[in-house]
């Protein structure tokens, strides 16, 4: 398979529909949010660092990122495609992943935005805080994530759309339809 990114804003179902193409396409799977959850369970610097940022809802410095992200890509075998979920959230995290890419003579596939309205998110995120805990799903927090995701990562939607590999999908209210038609078009690639 070919690389894919999926984009959307918090709550748009990266994670899930992400879980559901791996499982379908046999790929690799890159979430920057579970990477940095599973650093802040083991305590370590990067771990300490990254919680200071997400308990405020805010994104941690592009160069932390890029570097996180290079590391990751280069530890999963080579040649099955990746997903990446949760990277690029700005426009340098964007050409620094094209870059880092083309210098392993790879690119970026096709970006996948999922488009969902905001009392959706709204609605999943919180119920997601009384179902998993997530420290940074309660009111507050979700609120300053939106205010991140519409100044610093919706942008780079037009961008992915000059690139020419942008694929929007739009919420109907049904999860098995969206995903029907994210496979229909993944199954032409
Ligand atoms: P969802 O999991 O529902 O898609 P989300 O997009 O808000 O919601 P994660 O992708 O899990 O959640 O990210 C959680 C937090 O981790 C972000 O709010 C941010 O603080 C940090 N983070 C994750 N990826 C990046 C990134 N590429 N650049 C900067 N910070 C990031
Ligand atoms: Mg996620």
């Amino acid at each position: 398979m070919k690389n894919i990114i999926i984009f959307g804003a918090p709550g748009s179902g990266k994670g899930t529909y992400s879980d559901e193409i791996v499982k379908r396409y046999g790929m690799g799977h890159i979430s920057t949010g579970d990477v940095l959850r599973a650093q802040i369970q083991a305590g370590t610097e990067l771990g300490k660092t990254a919680q200071a940022y997400i308990d405020k809802g805010q994104l941690l410095p592009d160069s932390l990122m890029i570097d996180i992200l290079a590391d990751t890509y280069d530890a999963l075998p080579e040649g099955q495609g990746v997903i990446f979920d949760g990277f690029p959230r700005t426009i340098p995290q964007a050409e620094a992943l094209k870059k880092m890419l083309a210098e392993r003579k790879h690119d970026m596939g096709v970006m996948i935005e999922l488009v969902v309205d905001e009392d959706t998110l709204l609605k999943r995120l919180l119920n997601r805080a009384i179902e998993q805990g997530r420290a940074d799903d309660n009111e507050e927090t979700i609120k300053a994530r939106f205010a991140v995701y519409h100044a610093q990562t919706e942008p780079l939607s037009e961008w992915f759309g000059k690139e020419g590999i942008r694929h929007t999908f739009t919420w109907k209210g049904d999860k098995e339809l969206m995903l029907s038609e994210i496979f229909a078009f993944l199954d032409t690639l």
